[in-house]
């Protein structure tokens, strides 16, 4: 057993992979494979079902929002949005706090004009910009509630007059929010959700059907709500493990409760980070993420020793992201808390080896 560290595609919990590998053999007994029948058979339309009765329990989805499960990542949000919701002559306020936020904003400047209301970028990321006037006039606000390459995070969300639109891709569904101060939220399933393949989104419906230009069919969020994330073949393995996934938080207490598991494991990292004498935080101190935890080694020379130590020690995906250098501990809401306890000790070990 290793302790996956890995940013994502990330850790899943075991019992969810059990059923899913279940699944690819004999779907719910039915002699056949969940990848071999009809996604317009009633068993997938189940999975699908659930899977958005789901989504809709855990975060308390109000009316008036639509829970879609589609393809092309995170990354097609970036430009769906701006296609959705934003006019050739109006103008869209980003708010730059990473390189997924630059490139969500580099997108949107292919449909209208763009705000960058704020940025971190000359600090490379180490803290989220909090001060900026949001314009009245624009379509709507974007903003990453994790930047997962540089582990900082929003602990507050601006009260927004303007639609308030969401990258919540790495800490979707690790904490409660309030999704009705959002227009739209989207997330890649393979951080903290499920495996790679599908992309949630929760859009307030009545945002849609505003613009005047038209837009391309697999493009538009209307028909993906009039046809129930089905207009075309839906990634039906990746639906129905996050489905799992979320059946599995639901069962550990939901949002809230693992909300509580995940403050634990970040203090309990980032308490040794602060007092082990070899290792460094890389980002302000209140905006740390609980879901990525970015840190480097006083002494640059120690990185590649470390990384090997925590290697034979089953700690594994722990190299940071090459803008950042060091290491970067992803604690999705599978990982417990004994593999923190894990990593602590190899912290401390080392340290004893070099002191
Ligand atoms: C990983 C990630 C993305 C990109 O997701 P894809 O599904 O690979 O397109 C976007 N935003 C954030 C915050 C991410 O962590």
């Amino acid at each position: 057993m290793k302790h996956n560290f890995g940013a994502g595609p990330a850790i899943l919990p075991q019992e969810v992979l059990k059923q899913a590998a279940q699944a690819i053999i004999d779907f719910n007994g039915s002699g056949m494979s969940l990848l071999e029948i009809s996604h317009r058979s009633a068993d997938f339309e189940a999975v699908m079902n659930e899977a958005v009765a789901l989504v809709k329990e855990l975060l308390q989805v109000p009316d008036g929002y639509s829970v879609l499960f589609l393809q092309g990542g995170a990354s097609t949000q970036f430009a769906m949005v701006p296609f959705n919701l934003l006019e050739k002559n109006q103008k869209a306020a980003y708010v730059d706090s990473g390189v997924w936020a630059s490139k969500a904003l580099k997108e949107a400047k292919n449909f209208g004009e763009v705000a960058v209301l704020a940025s971190s970028k000359d600090a490379n990321y180490t803290f989220i910009p909090k001060d900026y006037a949001i314009p009245a006039d624009a379509s709507y606000l974007h903003i990453t509630s994790n930047n997962t390459i540089y582990g900082t995070q929003l602990q507050t969300f601006p009260q927004s007059p303007i639609p308030l639109v969401c990258d919540m891709s790495s800490d979707i569904f690790s904490r409660p929010i309030d999704v009705s101060n959002f227009g739209i939220i989207y997330a890649g399933a393979q951080k903290n959700m499920g495996p790679a393949g599908t992309t949630l989104v929760i859009v307030k419906d009545e945002l849609l059907g505003k613009v005047s230009h038209k837009i391309p069919s697999m493009l538009n969020y209307q028909l993906h709500i009039d046809n129930g994330s089905m207009y075309n073949t839906p990634p039906v393995y990746a639906v129905y493990v996050s489905m799992l996934t979320l059946k599995w938080l639901k069962a550990k207490g939901g949002v809230a409760a693992i909300e509580k598991e995940n403050i634990a494991k970040a203090n309990l990292l980032y308490e040794e980070i602060d007092r082990n004498s070899l290792f460094k935080g890389t980002c302000v101190k209140e905006d740390r993420s609980k879901m990525n935890v970015c840190f480097v080694m006083e002494n640059p020379d120690l990185e590649k020793e470390f990384l090997k130590f925590a290697q034979e020690h089953g700690c594994v995906g722990l190299k940071g992201h090459r803008s950042v250098g060091g290491f970067r501990a992803s604690i999705y809401n599978a990982m417990s808390i004994t593999s923190i306890h894990v990593l602590v000790e190899i912290m401390q070990e080392f340290a004893k080896k070099h002191a």
